[in-house]
């Protein structure tokens, strides 16, 4: 394991010399959130950051995003336009990072998404740990406040120093090109493992049970009268899927310029919260009611996604626990519910 220290000071001269040389995305606050956003100065990044609006993967799955481009007449042509620019994220929290693990599984698996592979290989991430938990996340009870290693490098917080973990050869290069380090002691691992105890230990929401049980519950759940309870006040807002890190459907559109020789055929993200997304061309829909749409939201996240990537669909993150207008897209709470309910 490749393990250095790095002062502050340095690290943020760093950060300038790296702005100035590479495209960054980091944590920018907008009071009162934050947001990742592209940086041009290395004040603007902000590492002890509790939660962006939106998670880091609509870098990687943005919210509109051209497929291919085409051209009608008079010599018809298709082109794909999956080309991806090279770019730093800086300040990717562990769960954004699990999120991200699962978006991995899901588009680079058996199916390959050229668009997505071409922004995944271009990407670099630079994560951190979590010093500042906000109240509506559950990760530690999710394990998923300590990050996966698939980062290039990965920062955490000691104080004066940030302690560095190289997580491949890319984040290497990107150490040895731009930030002056010293090698880690073991007494500098030692206040590692000793500080994330610590954030961990902040977290105020926790499932009651280890998160490899929740399909188990979901088992027994299925004619729960909480569903009816939460989907009769369900708003069909999508709110809850928007802000999700985990959450990557899509619909796909043409659309045709008004010389009607050329046109583009793009995606946009949607949400199995919407009252149209499971309509077929008879006009059937399979799920019409908020209470069929929210049940199913909650079995993707914590059956359907693990059975079918290996990965659960929900990371803890809180998002969507904030992001409702009538806080019932809470996941934790439906699952410690469904988790008594089967006691
Ligand atoms: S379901 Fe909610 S808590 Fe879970 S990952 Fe998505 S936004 Fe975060
Ligand atoms: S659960 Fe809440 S956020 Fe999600 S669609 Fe319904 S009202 Fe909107």
């Amino acid at each position: 394991m490749d393990v250095f220290i790095t002062s502050k000071a340095d690290f943020d001269s760093s950060i300038q010399r790296m702005i100035q040389q590479n495209e960054i995305y980091g944590v920018k606050r907008k009071t009162p959130s934050f947001a990742f956003d592209r940086l041009v100065a290395a004040e603007e990044l902000c590492l002890d950051y509790d939660i962006t609006v939106l998670p880091p993967t609509k870098y990687l799955l943005p919210p509109t995003e051209s497929l291919i481009k085409f051209k009608l007449a008079p010599e018809p042509s298709i082109r794909s336009s999956a080309e991806a620019q090279p770019c730093i994220l800086i300040g990717i929290h562990p769960d954004d990072l699990h999120a991200i693990k699962l978006l991995d599984a899901v588009f680079t698996g058996s199916l390959t998404d050229v668009n997505y592979l071409a922004r995944r290989r271009a990407t670099t991430i630079v994560g951190v740990d979590c010093v500042n938990p906000w109240p509506y996340s559950f990760a530690a009870s999710m394990g998923t406040a300590i990050p996966p290693r698939i980062f290039d490098l990965w920062l955490t917080d000691l104080g004066d120093e940030y302690l560095v973990e190289v997580g491949s050869a890319r984040g290497e290069d990107l150490r040895k090109r731009y930030l002056k380090t010293r090698r880690a002691r073991e007494v500098d691992l030692r206040q590692r493992n000793k500080v994330r105890q610590d954030w961990l230990k902040k977290y105020q929401l926790s499932l009651d049970m280890p998160p490899q049980e929740i399909p188990k519950v979901l088992d027994e759940a299925w004619h729960s009268p909480l569903w009816e309870e939460l989907g009769q006040k369900c708003l069909a807002c999508g709110s809850c899927t928007m802000v999700c890190p985990t959450c990557i459907c899509f619909d796909v559109r043409d659309g045709i310029e008004l010389n009607l020789k050329e046109g583009e055929r793009y995606r946009r993200w949607d949400s199995c919260m919407f009252d149209g997304f499971a309509k077929v061309a008879s006009g059937e829909n399979f799920r019409p009611t908020g209470t069929a749409r929210l049940r199913h939201r909650l079995y993707r996240k914590g059956k359907y996604m693990l059975e079918r990537y290996g990965e659960l669909g929900c990371v803890g993150c809180g998002r969507c626990v904030h992001a409702c207008l009538v806080d019932i897209a809470s996941p934790v709470a439906a699952y410690n519910r469904l988790a008594k309910e089967a006691r």
